[in-house]
Formats: C-alpha cells, sequence, structure tokens
C-alpha cells in the first residue's frame, strides 16, 4: 500500500483539500464509480506511455468489495470508461452508462480516447472470493504487447473511499512549495490551532494555501457549492423510477410539490425541504447523474441538504458563510478520513453516511456563530450516534437504504448542531475518542456489513 502524502503529513498535518474532498463527479458511487474511472484513466496513460502505438489488449480484475456489488455500482462501466479516457469531472454521465456492459462485440475500445485498442467485455473479470490484504476496494489492470502472456504494464490500485485512488508503490505526492500552514493530527490539535478569533475555517483556509492561490480555492469552493445547489435542483424537479431492477421510485419531486401546497396553506416546512433535499441528491446519486462527492457518493445528500437548508432558511446566509461551511466540514472530514475512513467497505456505513454527518454538523455549528470548541462537540455528537452503522446495501445498489438514510442523518446533523449550540463546547467524548472508536468498530465489524451486500437488509429483503 502507498504511503500517505508526504504533503499532508509533513506541511499540513492530515488536512486533505476541499477541493478533493469534494470533488465533483458522477454516480451512483466514490468508491466504486469514480474510484475506478479515475484508475482507467491513469493506466490508459501509462500504457500508451509504456506503447505508444497502443498494447495489444487491456485486461482488468475488479476484486473483493468492488467485485461484490461492483454491478450494481456500474463499476466496471465506470473502469472502461476511465480507459476510454473520460473524466468523471467533466464527462457526460450518460457516455458512462454501458461503457462495459453495452460495449459492442467486435469493437475496440478507444484507450485515453485516442488509441483504438482490441476490446472484450470479457476482458474485465469480477473476482468477489478474493480478499485483498490492502484494501477490500482493489483493482488491477493490465496491458498486453503482440503476442504476449506476459503484460508489459501491470498496476494495481486502490479505490480508498471518496473518489480517492492509490497506486500500489507510487511515490508519495511531492510537497507543495510555499506550503507553510500549520499542520493538526488529531481534533486535540486543531483546536489548539484555534483561539484569539481564529476558527476552524481559518485554519482550514491556511491550509489551503499549500495547494493553490487563494483565488483559486475561492473559484474552487464557488464552483463545488454551485454543484451541489444544481445537484438539488436537478434532483427535485426528476422523476421516474431508479435504475437497477428494484423499482424504487424517485420521491423528492412529489415531496416538492406537497411542501409548497402545505406553505402555500401556510404551514411552514423547513424540516421537510431538509429531507427532500437530501433525498432529491441521493436519487441523483442512483441514477448516475452529476454529483458532489461529499465525503463519498453514497452520503452525497447530507452536506448539500444541510447548506441548502442555511442557504435557504438563515437569514444571514451568503456565499462567505456557504465557504466556512464548506472549509469547517473539509477540516473535520480529513481528521476522519486519516484516523478511520470514509469507506463503507473499509468501516461500514457509520464511515460513509456518520463521517457527512458530522462533517454536515460541523459546517452548520460555525455558520450558526459556534466556537470551535462547539463545532467539535456538534461533529462528536452526529458521529457518535451513527457508531456500529452497517453498510447493506440491497442488490449492491445505492438505493436502500441510502438514498432514505441521507435524509435521516441530515436532520441528525441540525440536531446535533442545535445540541451543541444549546451547550459551551465542553463535553466528555471528545471528537477524536469517538473517531478511534469508530475505527476500531470497522475493524471488527464484519465483513457482510462493508460493503458487499452478503448481510443485512441486502438478504432479507426479497429482490422484485
Ligand atoms: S449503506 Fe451507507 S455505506 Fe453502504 S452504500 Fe449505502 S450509503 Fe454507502
Amino acid at each position: 500500500m502507498t504511503t500517505a502524502p508526504a504533503r499532508t503529513e509533513d506541511r499540513t498535518g492530515v488536512y486533505v483539500s476541499a477541493l478533493e474532498l469534494f470533488s465533483i463527479g458522477i454516480g451512483p458511487s466514490s468508491s466504486h464509480t469514480v474510484g475506478p474511472m479515475r484508475a482507467g484513466r491513469d493506466f490508459a496513460r501509462r500504457a500508451l506511455a509504456a506503447l505508444p502505438d497502443g498494447p495489444a489488449r487491456v485486461e482488468g480484475v475488479l476484486y473483493g468489495s468492488l467485485a461484490a456489488t461492483g454491478l450494481g455500482h456500474g463499476t466496471p462501466d465506470a473502469l472502461v470508461a476511465g480507459l476510454a479516457g473520460l473524466d468523471p469531472e467533466t464527462c457526460d454521465p450518460a457516455d458512462v452508462r454501458g461503457a462495459w456492459s453495452g460495449h459492442p462485440a467486435g469493437q475496440p475500445l478507444l484507450l485515453g480516447g485516442t488509441t483504438p485498442v482490441p476490446f472484450d467485455s470479457a476482458h474485465v473479470v469480477l473476482d468477489p472470493f478474493f480478499r485483498p490484504q490492502a484494501h477490500p476496494n482493489t483493482l488491477t489492470l493490465r496491458a498486453f504487447a503482440e503476442g504476449a502472456t506476459v503484460p508489459v504494464l501491470e498496476e494495481t490500485y486502490l479505490s480508498v473511499g471518496g473518489g480517492f485512488v492509490e497506486r500500489v508503490g507510487a511515490d508519495p505526492v511531492p510537497v507543495a512549495p510555499g506550503a507553510g500552514a500549520p499542520g493538526y493530527r488529531t481534533g486535540e490539535e486543531l483546536l489548539a490551532l484555534c483561539g484569539a478569533g481564529r476558527s476552524i475555517a481559518d485554519v482550514a483556509w491556511a491550509a489551503e494555501a499549500a495547494y493553490r492561490s487563494s483565488a483559486a480555492t475561492t473559484d474552487g469552493l464557488d464552483a463545488i457549492w454551485a454543484a451541489m445547489h444544481a445537484c438539488v435542483e436537478a434532483g427535485l424537479d426528476a422523476q421516474g423510477i431508479l435504475p437497477g431492477g428494484l423499482g424504487v421510485p424517485r420521491r423528492a419531486r412529489a415531496m416538492r410539490d406537497s411542501i409548497l401546497a402545505a406553505e402555500a396553506a401556510g404551514r411552514p416546512a423547513t424540516a421537510d425541504w431538509l429531507q427532500a433535499f437530501a433525498l432529491a441528491v441521493n436519487e441523483e446519486n442512483a441514477g448516475g447523474g452529476r454529483v458532489v462527492t461529499a465525503p463519498t457518493n453514497g452520503a452525497a445528500g447530507i452536506l448539500p441538504a444541510v447548506l441548502m437548508y442555511y442557504w435557504r432558511f438563515e437569514p444571514d446566509a451568503d456565499i462567505e458563510g456557504v465557504r466556512t461551511f464548506l472549509l469547517t466540514a473539509a477540516a473535520i472530514g480529513s481528521l476522519i478520513k486519516a484516523n478511520a475512513s470514509i469507506s463503507g467497505a473499509e468501516g461500514g456505513c457509520q464511515a460513509e453516511v456518520g463521517s457527512a454527518c458530522a462533517m454536515a454538523a460541523a459546517g452548520l455549528t460555525a455558520v450558526l456563530g459556534g466556537s470551535p470548541e462547539q463545532v467539535e462537540n456538534a461533529a462528536e455528537i452526529a458521529m457518535e450516534h451513527h457508531l456500529g452503522l452497517t453498510c447493506d446495501p440491497i442488490a449492491g445498489l445505492v438505493q436502500i437504504p441510502c438514498i432514505e438514510r441521507n435524509a435521516v442523518a441530515a436532520t441528525t446533523a441540525v440536531t446535533a448542531t442545535r445540541l451543541a449550540l444549546h451547550g459551551d463546547g465542553s463535553h466528555i467524548v471528545s471528537l477524536d475518542a469517538v473517531i478511534e472508536t469508530m475505527r476500531q468498530t470497522g475493524a471488527d465489524m464484519s465483513d457482510k456489513y462493508k460493503e458487499t451486500s452478503r448481510g443485512g437488509l441486502a438478504v432479507n429483503v426479497v429482490e422484485c
């Protein structure tokens, strides 16, 4: 397994840029769709560097959780789309669907978008029974020269959650020149950097300087917010049945119409809006639409829902508040990613929905005027009440329980914020303690409950 990037370890502690933690991509899964697509794209570039006229054959094997729930997540399609050079941030999601399952027999694959290579869908194999040691989401890609049985190039990638991909054996990421922000590795260290008017978002802002100019960071944060907002609106407008065969109907639009009718009759429905926002995003995700990984796709509805709640119902909401929300959430998400996991295949749903809920609670607390201690408290409350939550999606689709779970977690994030704001920031269980508890719980959790669809709801609900 590759080591953690020197950039984050040495200069800015565990902090991961908000522009990486929140990446604009496609549904339905960050680890099972976006990550493999990025791996395929990276491999295509390397294969064409090794064999400029193009390999005679490219093969891929999906292992562990990537294979167990890969068909439901569209993993082989995403991998092949990545091999064809598509970028999850800019591609048309319609071009990804069917890239593998609908690949026409006898047609070549345009490797890297430029070089035709003979390809058959049988060249991508799913092996759910092999248990990779390094990470449950592992895939290996091979490129062969004409007539060769030994690959010219073989790379193994780990899709570690949130769309992040590590190439086994890769060198650490070089340190960004000019980086000099104080680092933190724990919640306690993060709080020690705050005070005297310095907020958690201020610490994150200083850390962002290790990556790019402040203007570029502002533009990136605003683009993330615009994509989240657009995703909510798209989900509220869409209707029909979600793909995958479960027959799950989209509900966000009907809920919106019902809320509007209630409001027209003089009945405020603020809490209902919060849940409708979350349903809208997760239905877009389940439909393979454009979503922002936050910090994963399965949990992508929670942050946008809470942020929309702030935007729509807080009288003082403004774009500065949105940036503060995202930076605060990134600071907390970085802690969880470094010290536990944001991957459902590694830690169960507590690592996905629990993490997103903690991040959203932290962001909302910050923009509602909470102190750093209250922000830390809100994140801790939100995570604490997701401990032990398993990942058991029916048919490997990010639909049941995922869509409703995001709506419930958005409500929990707001509750955690309110509890924290009614306190003074002092509390018994620290965020560090609850993150470590989540890590241990995930390590002890049976593999059946870690994005394999071999336990829980996935085996107790008959698929129609
Ligand atoms: S159950 Fe949770 S972790 Fe599993 S796919 Fe659904 S949202 Fe992701």
